[in-house]
């Protein structure tokens, strides 16, 4: 198995474990039956609130294993995609979705 293969089933199953990650979430907020009680319904709904932004991250880290996924398809996943620096692979190794080198990184940090 090369190196490009070796990232890319390690995508995969991190794919597959935000997926079941998000469809656990979702069967969470679609509680049926809301408790009749109506401290119980808010706090319910405060767990929603919750559920839905994990939700969000979730959905977030998906889209950039699926653009990390595009990378190794299109031979860029090695590349930084700022500079087109090489990403070292034991930073890969740890943050497999990563677009960008160490310097690039902290540039560009919010
Ligand atoms: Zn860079």
């Amino acid at each position: 198995m090369n190196n490009q293969e070796h990232f890319k089933q390690k995508l995969i199953v991190l794919k597959n474990e935000i997926g079941q990650r998000i469809n656990a979430i979702d069967k969470d907020i679609r509680h049926e039956g809301m408790s009749s009680d109506w401290t119980e319904q808010a706090t319910e709904r405060e767990n929603d609130e919750v559920l839905e932004s994990l939700g969000n991250a979730s959905e977030q880290e998906l889209s950039m294993i699926n653009k990390a996924l595009q990378r190794i398809d299109s031979g860029e996943y090695f590349s930084c995609s700022a500079f087109g620096e090489d990403i070292p692979e034991d930073r890969l190794e740890s943050l497999p979705f990563t677009t960008l080198c160490v310097n690039c990184a902290e540039k560009y940090k919010p």
